[in-house]
């Protein structure tokens, strides 16, 4: 597995699940040193206005997020705090699926944040924040309660061939778990950027800058914002066509502050500050275009959006970087206004921190096997000409192949479902009982919507 976000650590941690054994490379010092870095990473569902299947997929990515955070956080350390969000509403109308969340009014709203908010809003009551770090960190630490696994047992490794490569098709398989006695483990190397990715039929092998070689059955890409570059490796001429995988790095800032408040009476300075009342910090994460997170120690803001090019090294919390991102300050603080009237002005900022985030044009992750996007053109160019009830080819993929990324705004929500949902395409065994008929139905659904070649068949349905 290459890239060690949420993506990586979460897929990491269901096939270990499963009785895998997983080694995990990392560009950075540490894991978590991309986007999936930030402190503060707001984890609530996401509804919209109709009752469209993503509600539903953004529910139970939700519950599968909060599910794996509490088995963790018996026995990591994982700073977090869950006592709810309010998400307010931009929109008037009744709002779908609230089953996660309830709507109130902005009076009570108000009331449950402790400040002023500026209007209705969904309130999720078992929502909150992770230290995306800490999240990543306990993803790969944790020991599996129980392995279960298909019947062989397959490694990633160091050496010369892969094992059974040939085993591993790249079609979605959803068959019986065995379980197996051994101690499956995520073995992380960090400070190894992967350099070159080869097809070795069977198998995969991947060379690193420091010039070692691994080799695997199995390899998922999980590279964050350079998962364009690194796919390109394999597929090149696929991968220069943005229609194909149409994503985009969007640049993003958080700002850490004290409320004014919080800071000791002779480290306020009325004159270029002047404070008119000593509003409380709020008591619930409160969510909109940006949010306003509070704890003990101060405040996190957040979040900017930008365009770029090429991804900007993520930066750490230094006083610094306030300069270099004075724009993106005055753009959250903007945005915190409109959460809260007045409240931007009560902040000092400290301290900022800076990631990169890969989105997808419709804000769903691109999960599963790698197509061969080439053979998939060709495959399905006749969708263009409309024959609806054409026989199609079985879809090509590069076999052993996946990739999971295109997590946008929401990875700290989306990963846990998402690698779930691959681990089960790629070892063909669940770490539950076997799924029920409408299981297996709901969890194809949600593959299909993730698909990485949705796009091209869009495409080639478009020209019609
Ligand atoms: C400012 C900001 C605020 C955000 N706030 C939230 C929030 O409140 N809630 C939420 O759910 N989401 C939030 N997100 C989004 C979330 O952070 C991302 O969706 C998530 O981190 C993406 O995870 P990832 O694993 O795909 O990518 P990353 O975390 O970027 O991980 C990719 C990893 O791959 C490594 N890598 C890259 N290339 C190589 C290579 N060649 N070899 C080896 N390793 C490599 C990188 O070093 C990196 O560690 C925010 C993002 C930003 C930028």
């Amino acid at each position: 597995m290459v890239g060690a976000g949420f993506a990586g650590c979460a897929s990491a941690h269901a096939l270990v699940s499963r009785g895998w054994h997983v080694t995990l490379l990392e560009a950075g010092q540490h894991v978590g040193s991309g986007a999936s870095g930030n402190r503060r990473c707001v984890v609530k569902p996401h509804q919209t206005r109709d009752d469209s299947p993503l509600n539903h997929f953004w529910s139970d990515a939700f519950l599968a997020t909060r599910a794996t955070l509490a088995r963790l956080a018996g026995s990591h350390r994982l700073e977090s705090d869950f006592s709810g969000v309010l998400q307010l509403l931009e929109h008037d109308g009744p709002w779908a699926n609230e089953n996660t969340g309830a709507r109130v009014t902005r009076a009570y709203a108000s009331q449950l944040a402790g400040i002023p908010v500026a209007g209705d809003a969904i309130y999720y009551p078992l929502a909150g924040w992770v230290n995306g770090k800490d999240y990543c960190q306990a993803l790969i630490s944790a020991t599996p309660d129980s392995h279960l696994a298909t019947q062989s047992d397959r490694h990633a490794r160091t050496d010369s061939g892969a094992k059974s490569g040939a085993e591993l098709g790249a079609e979605p398989v959803f068959g019986q778990a065995l379980a197996t006695t051994h101690s499956a483990k995520v073995h992380c190397v960090t400070n190894t950027a992967v350099s070159a990715i080869r097809a070795r039929h069977p198998g995969w092998q991947v060379d690193t800058h420091t010039g070692q070689t691994y080799t695997a059955d199995a390899l998922i890409i999980t590279t964050g914002a350079a998962l364009l570059e690194t796919l390109s490796a394999t597929s090149p001429e696929a991968m220069a066509n943005a229609t194909v995988l149409p994503l985009k790095q969007m640049h993003g800032t958080t700002v850490t502050c004290q409320s004014l408040h919080q800071l000791p009476q002779r480290q306020q300075n009325p004159t270029t500050c002047p404070i008119t009342d000593t509003q409380a910090s709020p008591a619930k994460v409160i969510t909109g275009k940006g949010y306003l997170i509070s704890d003990p120690t101060g405040c996190t803001v957040g979040a900017s959006y930008a365009a770029v090019n090429t991804p900007i090294a993520p930066s750490g919390n230094s006083p610094a970087e306030l300069i270099g991102h004075a724009d993106a300050v005055v753009e959250i603080m903007a945005k915190i206004d409109r959460l809260s009237p007045g409240y931007a002005s009560k902040l000092v900022s400290t301290s900022t921190w800076a990631g990169t985030r890969l989105t997808t044009p419709d804000r769903l992750p691109v999960v599963g096997a790698v197509p061969d996007f080439s053979q998939y053109a060709a495959d399905f160019d006749a969708l263009r000409h409309g024959p609806l009830h054409q026989v199609w080819p079985e879809p090509s993929y590069h076999r052993g192949l996946y990739v999971l990324g295109g997590l946008g705004s929401r990875g700290a929500v989306s990963a846990a479902l998402a690698a779930d949902l691959l681990a089960d395409l790629i070892t063909g065994s669940t770490t539950t009982e076997p799924l029920s008929e409408k299981q297996q139905q709901k969890q194809q659904h949600y593959l299909a919507l993730m698909h990485p070649a949705r796009f091209l068949i869009r495409q080639l349905r478009k020209q019609r």
